[in-house]
């Protein structure tokens, strides 16, 4: 990880999934201008039907839609795919933060956004999210006890079982791992997983590791890989 929070853009394609036709015209335009790929939806069918068809390397995805709400949506998204979902929504409370969250978005926004922020959350989401960027820094296996982590093809076997981690969870889960016995601290964590602008949101943080604590005790049960120092951070042991 070398601290940068902005990387050029190289053509990804982005699902835009917005109803309302104005603010979705905007989020085009700012996404064109840095040199991204869009593709539109205005509704949850179609936004189904194009990420069926088409594919997308990201998707911002409103929650109020016609037909499958986002909820929806993204629930049927991450049946079969860990693409990045950023959430764009004029709903706003704490709890609708967490159940996007939880749903497995990787990021979430209110409306009204600042699209220099939206910009700046896009880039680090597809940073997070591109394997080869990761794998050449640390081409190593990681192994801690039954936890075998390969960067290069992200993939992570618990005790030979695979679970599918988001890229986000993936890079929480590595970066613990290799810091194995330390406390890593909720600042650290988030600014090394996320981005350097990321620091105080430890919501974001709790979330995401209450999703990553679940895959792995789906695999090992009866193990616990990433106690908590309240208040503190994390720590890493082989469970
Ligand atoms: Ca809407």
């Amino acid at each position: 990880m070398d601290g940068r929070d902005v990387i050029e853009p190289g053509g990804e394609r982005i699902l835009i999934v917005e109803d309302q036709v104005e603010f979705a015209e905007l989020l085009r335009l700012w996404l064109d201008r840095h040199g991204w790929q869009t593709l539109m939806a205005r509704d949850g069918g179609e936004a189904l039907r194009v990420f069926e068809e088409e594919g997308a390397d990201l998707v911002l995805l409103d929650i109020g839609l016609p037909g499958p709400n986002g909820w929806e949506v993204i629930g049927r998204i991450r049946e079969r795919s860990q693409v990045p979902v950023l959430m764009v929504t004029a709903l706003g409370s704490e709890a609708d933060r967490i159940r996007g969250l939880r749903a497995g978005a990787d990021d979430y926004m209110n409306k009204p956004v600042s699209f220099p922020e939206l910009i700046a959350r896009v880039q680090a989401a597809l940073r997070r999210a591109r394997p080869h960027a990761a794998a050449t820094e640390d081409p190593g296996i990681i192994m801690r006890g039954p936890v075998h982590i390969y960067p290069r093809s992200h993939r992570v076997l618990i005790g030979g079982i695979e679970i599918h981690l988001t890229p986000t969870e993936f890079r929480l889960l590595r970066y613990l791992a290799e810091h194995p016995g330390e406390l890593v601290a909720h600042r650290e964590l988030l600014q090394a997983v996320w981005g350097p602008t990321y620091g105080d949101d430890t919501q974001l943080l709790r979330v995401t590791m209450r999703n990553l604590r679940a895959k792995l005790a789906s695999a090992a049960p009866e193990r616990r890989f990433i106690a908590t120092e309240y208040g503190l951070g994390y720590r890493f042991s082989e469970g």
